[in-house]
């Protein structure tokens, strides 16, 4: 080391010292300059909501399941978003099979209880384009043997930055209509994606991409997965422009058989992605790695890095608004 390099050092340790020493002084802007497009308050707080006691736990064809099915109902209508369900914004489908918990009072010999997707809708702006649909689970384990499993990450999480989302689209009208479903039954089978993509309420070949959202507020060393690029890879270039606008870092991958991706998991099939996936759309699913509370009572609110939501969720959104602008 020269000099003129220590000279230059000796100047960026005496700036680093003053920075220290005032701590109003002005610290050098991060290299990615990242926008804020969503409120972080609401977000926490609609996270913190789902997650609470109050829904239990948000169990398939449960009372608290019922609840946040109903609350965001609430949430669509009050973003204004346009109803696309079969009844309303409801999708309701029926849980066929062994359900974990059937709720108490459900009539014997019915053909099971009642689960419902939540479906909303935001038009395109001019020449009829293909859908962009934007999904997130908000079922999660309910209630068992009286302990509560929240979900605050796995996923109350990602349906709270799908409201972020639709309430900014709302606000900024997307080129591509926009389709947001909240899915029930996923951790039972990814039932209300199989229910959503069978049902053809929306064609899978009107579908330009589906982007979901499971478990999305949990990142360690500020990561975020995006899969899907394997299969599509025209995502690749879109997503590195994300990058260079987003705080946070995003690793591709996930999407490949194990074996061929160096003893990286396959999630292709691990979210209602994978039903978007077989069915022959373009999917993206931005998630974290797994950890330690995922399907564990301690899956709570306290445990959500704010900052790093925060900045995950605008993330979204600006991927959503780079796709608008680029998918076909
Ligand atoms: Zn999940």
């Amino acid at each position: 080391m020269g000099w003129v390099a220590r000279s230059l050092l000796l100047i960026i340790v005496v700036a680093a010292l003053a920075t220290a020493a005032f701590p109003g002084a002005q610290t050098p802007a991060p290299a990615a300059a990242s926008t804020s497009y969503v409120n972080r308050g609401q977000l926490m707080r609609d996270m913190g909501t789902l997650s609470s006691p109050a829904f239990e736990g948000r169990g398939p064809g449960t009372p608290g399941g019922l609840k946040a099915r109903e609350w965001i109902v609430g949430e669509f209508r009050t973003a204004g978003l346009s109803a696309a369900g079969t009844d309303n914004f409801l999708q309701p489908f029926v849980l066929a099979g062994s359900v974990p918990s059937p709720p108490p009072g459900d009539a014997t010999g019915a053909p099971g209880p009642m689960a419902a997707n939540v479906v909303g809708r935001i038009p395109g702006r001019g020449a009829t384009r293909k859908l962009l649909v934007v999904t997130a689970h908000y079922d999660h384990l309910g209630l068992r043997n009286g302990v509560l499993y929240p979900g605050a990450d796995d996923n109350a999480s990602g349906v709270a930055a799908l409201l972020a989302a639709a309430r900014y689209f709302v606000r900024n009208p997307p080129r591509h209509p926009m389709v947001f479903v909240a899915f029930d039954a996923e951790e039972i089978g990814l039932r209300g994606a199989r229910a959503f993509v069978s049902s053809r309420l929306v064609a899978p070949g009107e579908i330009g991409l589906a982007v979901n959202l499971d478990m999305v507020s949990r990142g360690s060393a500020n990561e975020i997965f995006a899969a899907g690029t394997a299969y599509s890879p025209w995502l690749t270039p879109l997503l590195e422009e994300v990058q260079s606008r987003s705080a946070v870092t995003i690793r591709m991958g996930h999407d490949r058989p194990e074996a061929s991706a160096g003893g990286l998991e396959d999630w292709t099939h691990l979210s209602d992605h994978g039903v978007f996936h077989d069915a022959g759309v373009p999917f993206v699913y931005f998630g974290v790695e797994d950890h330690p509370d995922n399907h564990e009572p301690t899956d709570t609110v306290e445990r959500i890095n704010p900052r790093f939501f925060g900045d995950v969720a605008d993330m979204i959104v600006e991927a959503l608004r780079t796709f608008d602008e680029h998918v076909n």
